[in-house]
């Protein structure tokens, strides 16, 4: 089940490239998919800032705003109304889905963006998890308001102040890391509510967030060129995106006060400016599932490509019960399926509400005939299969071609690369009992070996050590609870990436180096 040449050549041709695994789309003639996580502190702005990008691109109409706008201004709650576009719809409520992570699109001028508005509150950690672990790139938003920035940012606990990270103490970390760990490589870090600074637009205040913001991303690992801060405000609107039309006293005045010294790019324009996302779509299948729903005899999954190509009428494998099923419908989710977007399958030209200055496609992956009822590396798909018994599917299931040679491992046992949390409370010792959570799923696991431990600037590492503390890199054994889908982290990064958690702690995050017997 290779990805038909037919199909290979089409992307080629319009990728402009050779290789269609390259990361140089410069010269690409569609636009390429992004998955984006947004996170961030609780209450930082994330779910307005979501639903002002979905506004500012038009992807919501200012008539569904203005109802936002009167619904929640009824219940006393103005200042919710942008938020509640992320809020689940309608639809999902009826199909009866849990949706842990908001799921929207949207579409700029070079990338169509699936936006994962991940939980802020620390007791929804694991659902962030799910939703970094499938993303490519990371939206940091962080309140400018007085206060806000350190409370969000903030290392320790309040009180003891001896913790682990994550007791009481700011999300911003936490979530940096967790998105460092599950593979994250880019992030935009939105300086949000610099309407609301102290004084509004202050510019010292900005200056002062991009740089402890910055110093902290390069010491968890990233690289400068790979994050952007940005200034903006989502309540208001202001730099989100350049526009043409009528704006509203707040907005204009903000964008006054912010020109006067900041010439950097718009949300939109950073977001932009991402780099691609390497596609393993020549390499074996991997779906994986995090919503299942039955439809008669049929069975409804959605989840994530997380490599290969799949298409309409093949016989796949569910892991790791076994079983076979047909695939009788793909549907890839694009911005086409929000109701009032402008892209829809086969039909490019853009509706007569959207403003000359919007992004407007050329095209996406979601226009290319040939691509219809199949889905490809990195995408969100819909699933429908027959021939199989719902109840032998779940969450964090994951689909594959059938040929064992195709197949990743359910196994119990991995030999781990992993970096502990700086605070820990606790040390870890052999024996220690965690949570290990990868994409959506979480397994009971015993570290079964210490195999080695370096502190930063040692110069080797320690064979053998009795314990691990904070801030060190080890090489453990661990054993799951039960059988588990498991691949090393260089062939599937969605299957060999993940978080060790305790007690509601994040303690570790890893890398499977080899899938033991
Ligand atoms: P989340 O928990 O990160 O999703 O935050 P929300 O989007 O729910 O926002 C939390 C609160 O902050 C709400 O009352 C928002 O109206 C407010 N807020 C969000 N963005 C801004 C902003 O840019 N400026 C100001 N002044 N308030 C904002």
């Amino acid at each position: 089940p290779q990805i038909p040449q037919g199909i290979l050549s089409t992307l080629r041709s319009l990728y402009s490239i050779n290789d269609i695994n390259s990361t140089d789309n410069s010269n690409a003639k569609i636009r390429s998919h992004l998955s984006l996580v947004i996170i961030g502190h609780v209450d930082a702005g994330k779910s307005t800032l979501t639903g002002r990008l979905l506004l500012s691109l038009n992807h919501v109409s200012q008539r569904q705003y203005q109802k936002h706008i009167k619904s929640s201004t009824d219940i006393g709650k103005s200042s919710f109304a942008l938020a509640w576009f992320t809020d689940e719809d309608e639809d999902e409520r009826q199909r009866g889905v849990t949706i842990d992570v908001a799921t929207k699109y949207i579409s700029t001028k070079k990338y169509d963006f699936t936006i994962l508005d991940a939980p802020g509150h620390r007791d929804f950690v694991p659902n962030m998890i799910s939703g970094a672990a499938s993303a490519d790139c990371g939206l940091l938003v962080v309140a400018a308001t007085t206060g806000e920035f350190e409370a969000g940012f903030a290392k320790g606990g309040t009180g003891g102040g001896d913790e682990d990270v994550g007791t009481c103490c700011g999300q911003t970390r936490e979530h940096v890391l967790l998105s460092r760990g599950l593979g994250v490589t880019q992030f935009v870090v939105a300086v949000n509510k610099l309407d609301a600074a102290d004084p509004a637009w202050s510019e010292r205040r900005f200056e002062e967030i991009k740089s402890s913001m910055t110093s902290f991303l390069k010491e968890v690992g990233y690289r400068e060129k790979n994050i952007t801060v940005v200034p903006v405000s989502g309540l208001t609107g202001v730099n989100i995106h350049r526009k043409e039309g009528k704006m509203s006293e707040d907005e204009s005045e903000g964008w006054l006060a912010l020109q006067k010294w900041y010439k950097g790019p718009t949300l939109v324009e950073a977001m932009d400016n991402f780099n691609p996302a390497k596609r393993e779509f020549e390499k074996s299948l991997r779906v994986i599932v995090t919503d299942v729903s039955s439809e008669g005899k049929n069975v409804n999954i959605r989840g994530r490509v997380a490599r290969g190509f799949v298409r309409m009428g093949e016989d796949v494998v569910v892991l790791p019960v076994g079983d076979e099923a047909n695939i009788v419908r793909v549907e890839r989710g694009t911005a086409a399926r929000e109701g009032v977007s402008p892209y829809s399958f086969g039909n490019t030209s853009a509706p007569a509400s959207v403003s000359t200055s919007s992004p407007l496609p050329e095209k996406g992956m979601a226009d290319i005939p040939e691509l219809q009822n199949c889905a490809l590396a990195g995408d969100i798909v819909e699933i429908t299969l027959s021939g199989i018994d719902p109840a032998r599917l779940s969450p964090g299931c994951v689909i594959c071609h059938p040929h064992p040679s195709l197949r990743p491992k359910v196994k119990r046992k991995v030999e781990a690369r992993v970096l502990v949390m700086d605070r820990l409370s606790v040390p870890i010792i052999r024996g220690s009992q965690v949570l290990l959570h990868m994409h959506s799923i979480d397994v009971p696991a015993v570290l079964t070996k210490l195999l080695s431990s370096q502190r930063r600037g040692d110069a080797t590492p320690r064979q053998n050590p009795r314990v691990i503390t904070g801030g060190v890199t080890a090489t453990v054994e661990i054993t799951l609870s039960e059988k588990t889908v498991l691949e090393e982290s260089n062939e599937c990064k969605s299957l060999g990436r993940f978080v060790l958690r305790r007690g509601g702690d994040t303690i570790a995050v890893g890398l499977i180096d080899k899938v033991l017997d």
